[in-house]
């Protein structure tokens, strides 16, 4: 099911390669946390719950990869009539559902309030995006936004990073003005150039 959604530009499946990444992580004592996101829609429960069950047999004795279930959405892109999406009751039923059984395999849950909540994690200090050709940004929208490249991860494993662009982001702790904690991608407070 994830592979009929989520493919590469090439078309090419990608659940086989994320898992393995996922179960060597799992294998190492590395200290970090993975949330593994997942999008309920019109026709993955039960896929989902096949899911769940994997990560229960692989992971669930693990509290580094907590799952956070949640609607696939629509944002406004211009294929979003074609989407299947699932709303209202049904909705809140399915994910209810979904929760009750990861709850019962011993999987542990986080809600929307750590991914997302009142303070955006852009604007947290300790939070980084990882882009895949190593630049660093904040804001996990404006991914193609020149303000939102704070630096990046060099081949030698050294980094370059803009303070003056990273202090734009979390201004909001330092001005308590809430849009900017909200979101401060589009609160006021311009960034110099
Ligand atoms: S658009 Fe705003 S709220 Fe969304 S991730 Fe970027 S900064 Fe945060």
């Amino acid at each position: 099911m994830h592979d009929s959604l989520r493919v590469l530009r090439n078309g090419e499946k990608t659940f086989q390669r994320i898992w393995t990444n996922l179960v060597n992580a799992h294998k190492t004592e590395f200290n970090f946390k993975i949330v593994l996101r997942l999008h309920v829609n019109m026709y993955n429960k039960e896929s989902m719950k096949q899911l769940l069950y994997k990560i229960s047999r692989n992971l669930a004795s693990d509290n580094r990869f907590p799952v956070f279930i949640r609607g696939l959405g629509k944002f406004g892109g211009k294929n979003d009539g074609l989407l299947p999406v699932v709303e209202g009751e049904e909705l809140v039923n399915t994910i209810k559902d979904l929760k009750d059984l990861a709850s019962g395999l011993n999987i542990g849950l986080v809600d929307g309030s750590i991914i997302s909540g009142a303070q955006c994690y852009a604007s947290k200090f300790n939070s980084l995006i990882i882009r895949s050709d190593g630049k660093i940004g904040k804001c996990t929208v404006a991914l193609y936004d020149r303000r939102n490249i704070i630096g990046e991860i060099n081949s030698d494993g050294t980094m370059n990073f803009e303070k003056d662009k990273f202090s734009w982001w979390v201004r909001g702790n330092f001005t308590g003005n809430e849009q900017q904690l909200h979101c401060p991608l589009y609160a006021p407070g311009s960034m110099r150039d």
